[in-house]
């Protein structure tokens, strides 16, 4: 005999939007059940606390609402930070007893620095309003169940046996990203095929990028490997100077990492992949020109890379980048320096693998959900965080995604009246 569960709200996927959708329907004073395929919940914001937990960031919503891409349009998006945006959030820490800070970058994080004490507290704060917290529940199917008869309910199966009954679900199952984590896509099947719901084939999304062949020489990495290029200003060939980025890269064995890439990727990959390149400012603080009037005069026809490492105060990694893939030889003319350092060109093989990525683009078709966060083809069935199509820059943006649309689903199936 199969084990039945019965709820008012079955929301599956523990991660930050599955919980604070929890959270939300359970202030409705609804029965709330978060189902969760991992032993435990929270693994991948576990994950993002080493790199110290960005909640969200300080700049004003307008310009907020711009990070996000993928279907949803910017009206939207400024229509769900300002129901939970990055003022809401923080009060929510707060309340949690969790103190943060706006670093110099604009960029907000919890005082301490990591995840673990937040999820759980968040996790007692779950429990305290009486929300039952299944792990180790694998969602395998969705189908409607009329128990009453008059009366539709959803009908949830797991791959443990056990059938939950909802008369809203909310779905909050991740992007495909560190799939160790728990999020690794695999729902889209269960979804498309068996759902009839459009979802948009993932990409990795602020991720590192491999340099076309040859690569890197052994000669730079020996000694560059692990090193960030910083004070650089990089932007995509063929792409408006107005969306150049300033920044860092770390050189990797295999290419590139950094902040300035992650936020280039999107325009990356629009482009045809014989046509990724990317061009870096090695020294931005200074004009082609200027740098031209910091030459001895009278100009040497030929200039040694000491020289113009000297004479243009180079940083120790863009001289290195220039000494093993700058101007054949270490010696040429002041324009093709000038070009090497205001211009350096590198073609791109393509983005690391997803699982390695931060985040990841593509997923539900917004086209798919209403404003409400609803399925339009599946009543009573709100979806919520990375798994629907949008993508943004790291810098608190992602979690912040995840916190408002979780709150938006969770309001949706608190108050789904069937
Ligand atoms: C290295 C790294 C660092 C990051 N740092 C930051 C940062 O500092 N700031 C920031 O804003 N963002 C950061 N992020 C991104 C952020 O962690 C994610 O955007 C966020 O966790 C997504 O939340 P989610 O709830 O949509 O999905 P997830 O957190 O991926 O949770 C989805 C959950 O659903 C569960 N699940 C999946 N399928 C099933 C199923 N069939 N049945 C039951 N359960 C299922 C999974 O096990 C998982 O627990 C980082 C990510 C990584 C990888």
């Amino acid at each position: 005999m199969e084990t039945l569960l019965r709820c008012d709200v079955a929301v599956v996927g523990g991660g930050p939007a599955g919980m604070r959708a929890a959270e939300v329907v359970a202030e409705h004073g609804a029965r709330v059940v978060l189902f969760e395929g991992k032993p435990s919940v929270g693994r991948k914001l576990l994950v993002a606390g080493r790199g110290g937990l960005n909640l969200t960031h300080s700049e004003p919503v307008e310009r907020f609402a711009g990070r996000y891409l993928g279907g949803a349009g910017a009206e939207r998006w400024r229509a769900l930070l300002a129901e939970f945006g990055p003022a809401e959030l923080r009060a929510w820490a707060a309340k949690l007893g969790v103190q943060t800070f706006v670093g110099t970058s604009g960029r907000m994080f919890p005082v301490e620095k990591q995840a673990a004490g937040l999820l759980r507290r968040w996790l007692a704060r779950l429990r305290g309003f009486g929300v039952s917290v299944c792990s180790t529940y694998l969602w395998e199917s969705l189908r409607p169940a009329h128990d009453p008869p008059d009366k539709a309910r959803w009908r949830l199966r797991f791959q443990n046996g056990v059938v939950a009954e909802a008369k809203a679900v909310v779905f909050a199952l991740g992007g495909a990203s560190w799939p160790e984590t728990g999020s690794n896509g695999a729902w889209v099947g269960a979804f498309q095929d068996a759902l009839g719901v459009r979802v948009v084939p993932w990409q990795p999304a602020n991720c590192g990028w491999e340099i076309a062949a040859p690569g890197w020489s052994e000669k730079l990495l020996a000694e560059a490997e692990g090193k960030p290029l910083k004070n650089i200003i990089v932007r995509v060939v063929g792409d408006d100077a107005s969306t150049a980025v300033a920044g860092e890269l770390l050189i990797t064995r295999y290419g590139l990492e950094g902040g300035t890439l992650y936020a280039l990727g999107p325009a990356l990959r629009a482009r045809p992949p014989t046509a990724r390149r990317l061009e870096i400012d090695l020294k931005p603080q200074l004009s082609a020109a200027a740098l031209a009037t910091r030459l001895p005069a009278p100009v040497p026809s030929l200039l040694t890379l000491d020289a113009v490492t000297h004479h243009w105060r180079l940083a120790p990694v863009a001289r290195l980048l220039l000494e093993y893939h700058g101007p054949g030889g270490g010696v040429a003319g002041r324009e093709v320096w000038l070009r090497a350092v205001k211009n350096f060109s590198l073609p791109l093989a393509g983005p690391r693998p997803i699982a390695e990525a931060i985040s990841s683009a593509g997923g539900v078709a917004w086209e798919e959900v209403d404003d409400a966060l609803m399925l339009r083809r599946l009543p009573g069935v709100f979806l919520c965080g990375e798994m629907l199509d949008w993508e943004a820059p790291t810098g608190g943006y992602l979690l912040q995604g995840c916190f408002a649309t979780g709150t938006r689903a969770g309001r949706g199936a608190a108050t789904w009246k069937g």
